[in-house]
Order: C-alpha cells, then structure tokens, then sequence
C-alpha cells in the first residue's frame, strides 16, 4: 500500500482540552495532591480485587461458563504461577477522526504503528507468535520449549479457551510473554454485525484482564480478516492489530521438517511468525520449534515480544510498514483476509 499519497495530518488532530488555563492548573493540582494519599491505598486495594477475581469467570453464554477446575487440566503446573506486579500496556488512543474506508483505515493505524505485518524490518529481531489456545495439551509444552530456550512469545488467545484454562494463560504471562485478543469463539469476524464484534473483543479482553490482571494492548482477527467495522472497533478500543508475514500453515500438518523450512525460508529482519498452540494436534509445531529456534539465533536473529517489537519500530513507519507477505486470498470486497486459523 502506497502511504506516501496519504494526508497524514487528518490522522493526527489536536486533542480537546490542550488549553488548560492557569487556575485550573491550580485547582487540578491540589484536588490531585488531597487525593494522592487515599489513591494509593485504594491501588493495592484494587489490585488484590483483580487478583482474587482471577478464576471468577462468567459469561451469558452457558457454553462458555469457565470450568473454574483447573488443576486437572495443568498438570504441568503444580502451583498457580505468580502474575506480575506491574503489568505494563500499550493501548493507545483512538484515532480520531478515523476514515471510513478500509485502505484509509489500514494506512492510518499504519502511520501509528497501530497495525503490523513487520516489525522493523532493518533489525535483526523476530517475534513468535502462537494462536488460538490456551489448550491444556498442546500450550505446555511450547511454554516449556521457549523456557529451555529462554524465548519470550506472544500468545493470541481465544476468549473462550481462557475461561476454560485461566493457569495456563496466567502462566504465559508470568513467564515473560504477552497475551493478545484473538476474539471469543474464533468467528471470521467480517461476518458479524457490530454488537457481535464488540462482545467478541470485548468479552476476550475482559476475561484476560481478569486472569492476568491488565487488558490485552494486541488483537489478531481470527483468519487475518478484518473489515472497516473491525478495525473501528479495534481503534475505539486501542488495541494494536497483529497480522504476520512468515507463517507454514502448521494448522494443515504438513510434516515437522515441513514447518520448521517454510518458517525458516521466510523469516527475515522484523518477522511475525505465525503458528499455533491451539485449535487441533499441534505435536509437529511443537517439535518443529527448537530447530526453528536454534537455526534463527545461529542467523543471528534475537527473539522479542510484539511489545518489543513495537517499540523498535521506526518514528516514521509509513515506508516500512508495507507489507512483504500479503495474506490471500481475499474472500470479498469490502474485507481483507489470508486463510488458515
Ligand atoms: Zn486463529
């Protein structure tokens, strides 16, 4: 996409209320300085809510009503893992005024590093992702692999599958990866009206905030897909949305061998590989994933999380953020897509 014909400035406007005068100044600061005090006894206070509401998981659905009996399903794990006490975040503000179109839309979070394919393809790093679990077989096993190797990740969760398996996620998170919104149910989300799509994102955002203690700041839609009520709804809500551009379709299980060359053919300064922890018998990904690992390293390739990623990218990320893998195909006009899960 050619972002150098676009008027950037629409996409930056001033925010209301820049002008502050003196004697709100005033005023602001000594409400401020009277509330520090009870402030900061109400954070811990809150904190400790958050923590205790961790396994409390409920929806309308009565589908998807969390288990809540999750040591049977964890065996790894013979205590709940330690969530961290500061839990950094990167939603963003919206957009705002956000364009119509979907190209316009693309391009304008492009110019805020708010939608990725890359990262910064003149660095030596790489990001591994992994979609749609927590799955209480398959997970565990990748989170051992990226300890043994001391590799932190980015795993793309289901919202449901979060509800059924809060310790895994908790233990994602605790061991230095980061957790993103892959929607509820995992719906090609271009099909649904709008209140589908907010309570897919919604509800997935909420449910991680409850397990890990903070909203996920990265979305992947499910398939690739997005269309222009999608992406509204992921810049009302700040979210940063993953694609990728180095993927094996390890979903199909074409073979370990298979996997580990297509990731290893494709991966380059800045890549988001895509694989999957999740959604059917991830045993090839998962044996696929040391020499993936140990072959991008002898590269000279280092490891990072889309957080890190995210900050290493350009201030001017138009000219970078073009995409050098474009999912295919695409299934209608008004949305774009890439097959797989
Ligand atoms: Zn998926």
């Amino acid at each position: 996409m050619d972002l150098e014909n676009i008027d950037r400035q629409g996409y930056y406007p001033r925010r209301a209320g820049a002008k502050i005068s003196r004697t709100s100044l005033v005023i602001t600061l000594c409400a401020i300085l009277g509330l520090l005090g009870s402030l900061l006894l109400t954070m811990t206070e809150n904190y400790t809510s958050v923590q205790q509401s961790a396994t409390t998981i409920t929806t309308n659905d009565p589908d998807l009503v969390a288990t809540g009996t999750t040591s049977a399903i964890s065996p790894t794990y013979k205590t709940t893992p330690a969530v961290p006490k500061t839990s950094p975040t990167n939603l963003q503000l919206p957009i705002l005024p956000f364009p119509t179109l979907l190209w316009e839309q693309i391009a304008a979070l492009q110019s805020h590093n708010r939608f990725l394919y890359t990262g910064n393809r003149y660095l030596p790093e790489i990001a591994l992702t992994f979609d749609d679990g927590p799955n209480p077989y398959y997970t565990p096993k990748i989170l051992a692999v990226l300890r043994q190797y001391k590799v932190k990740a980015t795993f793309f969760c289901v919202g449901r599958q979060v509800a059924h398996y809060p310790n895994l996620v908790k233990q994602e998170y605790a061991d230095g990866n980061l957790v993103g919104n892959h929607s509820w149910s995992h719906p090609d989300l271009a099909l649904l009206t709008n209140d589908e799509i907010d309570s897919q994102i919604n509800l997935t955002s909420n449910v991680i905030q409850q397990v890990i203690g903070v909203k996920p700041a990265f979305f992947r839609p499910p398939y690739g897909i997005v269309n222009a009520r999608v992406l509204s709804k992921a810049n009302l809500l700040g979210l940063t949305t993953i694609i990728w551009n180095d993927e094996a379709r390890d979903w199909a299980t074409p073979g370990t061998s298979v996997i580990a060359s297509r990731i290893l053919n494709l991966a380059g300064d800045g890549a988001i590989i895509l694989m999957h922890d999740g959604g059917g018998d991830r045993s090839q990904t998962i044996a696929a994933l040391p020499t993936i690992i140990t072959t991008l390293r002898l590269r000279g390739y280092q490891f990072v999380t889309l957080q890190q990623m995210l900050k290493d990218l350009p201030k001017r990320p138009a000219s970078t953020q073009a995409p050098i893998f474009v999912p295919t195909p695409v299934p209608s006009p008004s949305s774009a897509a890439s097959p797989g899960p």
